[in-house]
């Protein structure tokens, strides 16, 4: 009967939506169609292209396939699986959007539209646009978790008139790139169908999707049949065929902390020598300064004249997450850190594995580019600090302008300035234009350019005497990361969360690597602080609930986040073990377990959140949308764990066993390290990780049972390629270097480290390297190019 039903229902809802498109006259439905093809075509979805293939057969759609690999796993992959069956089954392109992933529908119902007319030979068949004039402002989801950027779209009757960015709590040097670039591209292609801003992916889909809404919403109300949108989703034409060809002395590949710098000293060092400046530094991002414009902070030894200039004073206050005051501890108060002393710690910490004469490298040079860029580029820097670990104990550690995160406005004024000197100088850049392989003159043995190519299509060869690479590492791509990572010490393979700059996709790396350039510690773990949730979601409204007499925030959608790093219960990683006491889960210890973890709750545990609530809060920085208060019950947790469970961040099954198997680990290792872990929280005693007692918190002993998975959020990969101290990339098991090829930054930062462990916590080594590195290999890159 049951079953009976269920068809029946199938049947009617079949129709209606037969009916629903037959009644719209759309293209996919109109008129009597026998052609047979299959054709593919794209539109731009929330997080980058969507493709869509449309096979017909007669007139019939025989097969749609869908792939968007860049939309988001849990929103957009629902439309991806959804709509495609559903166009087969109603035989038309015409069907209703998949709510929740209204941007990746919208852009699988364009290609599909486009799609289906070539295939059957017939014109695209547009719906009129005719819209209601006015501002339509939406608020929408783009690079920040816990604040939508308002996006306000003026429109005539048939015309995008102009797009303003309205309250946000965007980065800002990452949202002007957005504005800057985007909203005229939008404008003058009268298209959401533009191409994201590289190194701004979040921000330009946000306003791509402001602008999408506020179309629908002015094709509505001016009376146009919804698909009316489609007349902007044209994708502009590229540049095809052209190829340009550039000569210069040396290239720069990588605008960031180390690219900036290693341009503008190379600009320098030629100028010094005399030469006329032949330098040319090239981004695919659509501004320059990467990842090192969004931090903030940077590790310099002992900088001679900012040491003078502030009669070597220390901070008295730290500033940042762990705002305290500082007692200054230094033994010797005539220098910031005793050299000697770091040293030694710093070579104990990497067990022998950092390279010495690298590391003196660091040490005797990052205070001198520290005074270059305060001195000679007018960067800020407050008073030297200590890092945020408990191994920092060092005044190494320094802030730009002396604040803590309410100063990215500052940094890309640096940075603008820093490019205003280097063009004075005879300095060149290209943004939007990304390098892709090394030039490689096989009979010589030496790197002679790079092929690259912009981001309107057209090709670039560079010819260079020096290529000095500084791209940031490969942690946004998931492949290199799944082969490249060791599994030795730690479970390191597989794609790992990033705190923005996908970007920094190690395309050069690789490009190094297969001319058979050497790595250094390249399977080391990524850089991380932070631990959250796999997936981060936005379904519920985050509200306000009395405790105590005071308002705090309310964010359901932080619960699966919260259950992935809560210190009190059993986390595990990939291969069903423990791999911390749990409790730094949030704060940097998440990198242990790998790109994945998975924390295990039991029903009693579910049961006593909903009737008492949480014990234990943890929240990840920066990707927390307001948390939840301890002991408020979660009268709704099923709710949230439902949401949690479509979104593919969390699974539930009646045994562990069966959990095991839908997370796929092995059932008979969980079981293992379940009974151990109960084991430990019935003596009170965790003979592996020495958790404390009161986090000891067993599994019941009966179903069902729950899994939330959790993640590092990394900045960018650590180890990379090997190189001597003119910075020069060595050949694969050798001391000879590649001629003319040249690292720096994230590219190189392994050479230093270990990969026993995680990079050295003195504090701000990454952003350190990057310019000390980058400083003295656009010298060497300018020197050997003389
Ligand atoms: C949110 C956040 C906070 C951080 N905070 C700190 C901190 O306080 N202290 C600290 O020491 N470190 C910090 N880090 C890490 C540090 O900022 C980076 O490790 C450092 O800035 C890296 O500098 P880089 O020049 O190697 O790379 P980046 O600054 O990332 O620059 C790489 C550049 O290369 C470009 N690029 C990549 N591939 C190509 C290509 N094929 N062609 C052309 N261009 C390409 C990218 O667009 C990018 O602009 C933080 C990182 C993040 C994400």
């Amino acid at each position: 009967m049951e079953k009976n039903l269920k068809r029946f229902a199938a049947i009617i809802l079949l129709m209606a939506a037969l009916f629903s498109a037959a009644c719209r006259n759309l293209p996919g439905t109109a008129g009597p169609v026998s052609g047979t093809g299959s054709s593919t075509a794209i539109a731009k979805g929330f997080g980058g292209d969507v493709s869509v293939t449309v096979t017909v057969k007669d007139g019939r759609i025989t097969d749609v396939t869908a792939l968007g690999p860049q939309e988001t796993q849990g929103i957009g992959s629902n439309a991806i699986d959804r709509l495609p069956p559903a166009m087969v089954a109603v035989n038309s392109v015409k069907v209703d959007s998949v709510s929740g992933a209204t941007n990746t529908s919208r852009a699988i119902l364009s290609a599909a539209s486009r799609a289906y007319a070539a295939a059957t030979g017939q014109p695209l068949a547009l719906a009129n646009v005719k819209m209601a004039p006015g501002t339509y402002t939406n608020p929408v989801w783009a690079f920040s978790v816990n604040t939508r950027m308002e996006v306000a779209v003026t429109v005539s009757e048939n015309r995008i008139l102009a797009i303003d960015v309205k309250n946000n709590d965007e980065t800002l040097p990452i949202l002007r790139s957005a504005k800057e670039l985007l909203i005229p591209r939008i404008l003058e292609g009268q298209s959401i169908s533009i191409d994201a801003i590289t190194g701004a992916t979040g921000s330009s889909s946000g306003i791509r999707s402001g602008v999408a809404l506020a179309l629908e919403q002015a094709l509505a109300a001016g009376g146009s049949d919804p698909s009316a949108i489609e007349n902007f989703q044209v994708t502009p034409a590229k540049v095809t065929g052209v190829t340009r060809t550039l000569d210069y002395d040396i290239l720069v590949i990588g605008m960031g902390g180390s690219g900036s710098a290693a341009a503008m000293s190379a600009a320098e060092t030629q100028k010094a020598a005399g030469r006329n400046v032949s330098v040319l530094a090239i981004d695919k991002a659509g501004k320059y300064g990467g990842t090192s414009s969004v931090t903030s902070e940077m590790m310099a030894i002992n900088p001679p004249r900012f040491m003078a200039a502030h009669n070597n004073e220390v901070a008295k206050v730290q500033l940042g997450v762990f705002a305290r005051p500082l007692p200054d501890t230094r033994r010797n108060k005539s220098v910031y850190v005793e050299r000697s002393v770091l040293k030694q710690a710093w070579l104990e910490y990497t067990e022998g594995d950092a390279k010495e004469d690298l590391l003196d490298l660091m040490l005797d040079h990052s205070g001198e580019t520290l005074d270059w860029l305060v001195n000679e580029h007018g960067f800020v820097f407050g008073l030297p600090q200590l890092g945020v670990e408990p191994s920092a104990t060092y005044y190494v550690v320094f802030q730009y302008n002396g604040s803590f995160m309410d100063n990215k406005h500052l940094i890309i004024a640096y940075f603008d300035k820093l490019y205003d000197d280097y063009l004075k100088l005879g300095g060149k850049y290209m943004l939007e234009t990304e390098a892709y392989e090394l030039i490689y003159d096989q009979a010589g043995g030496k790197v002679v350019g790079a092929k690259a190519r912009s981001v309107d299509g057209t090709e670039y060869i560079i010819n260079a005497k020096s290529v000095v690479l500084a791209t940031g590492g490969f942690a946004g791509n998931g492949e290199m990361t799944s082969t490249l990572l060791s599994e030795k010490y730690f479970p390191l393979q597989g794609t790992w969360n990033q705190v923005g700059m996908h970007q920094n996709d190690g395309k050069m790396i690789q490009s190094a690597l297969n001319i058979g350039a050497g790595t250094y510690n390249i399977g080391m773990t990524p850089i991380v602080h932070i631990g959250g949730g796999r997936q981060l979601i936005h379904d519920f409204e985050t509200t306000t609930v009395r405790v105590n007499g005071q308002d705090r925030p309310y964010a359901l959608n932080d619960i699966p986040m919260i259950m992935a790093i809560s210190g009190n219960v059993l986390s595990v990683s990939k291969r069903a073990e423990r791999f911390s006491d749990e409790s730094g889960l949030g704060f940097l210890e998440p990198w242990k377990g790998g790109p994945e973890f998975y924390s295990i709750w039991s029903q009693d545990q579910i049961d006593k959140v909903r009737s008492k609530g949480f014990d234990t809060v943890t929240v990840g920085a920066f990707i927390s949308q307001g948390g939840v208060p301890t002991g408020y019950p979660i009268s709704n947790i099923d709710e949230v764990i439902n949401a949690a469970i479509a979104h593919g961040i969390s699974c539930k099954a009646d045994t562990l066993e069966g959990l095991a198997r839908q997370l796929k680990i092995d059932p008979a290792k969980l079981a293992a390290t379940v009974q151990k872990y109960n084991g430990y929280c019935n003596t009170g005693v965790d003979a592996d990780f020495h958790k404390a007692k009161e986090f000891l918190v067993p599994l019941g002993s009966s179903g069902p049972y729950y899994a939330f998975l959790g993640a590092p959020y990394c900045y960018s990969t650590t180890g990379g390629l090997d190189v001597n101290t003119s910075l020069q990339v060595l050949r694969s098991g050798s001391t000879a270097p590649i001629p003319g090829l040249y690292a720096s930054g994230t590219d190189c930062l392994g050479v230093l480290l270990t990969e026993k462990k995680a990079y050295v916590t003195y504090g701000g080594l990454a952003q350190g390297w990057a310019f000390t590195s980058g400083k003295l290999a656009g010298a060497s890159a300018a020197r050997s190019a003389n």
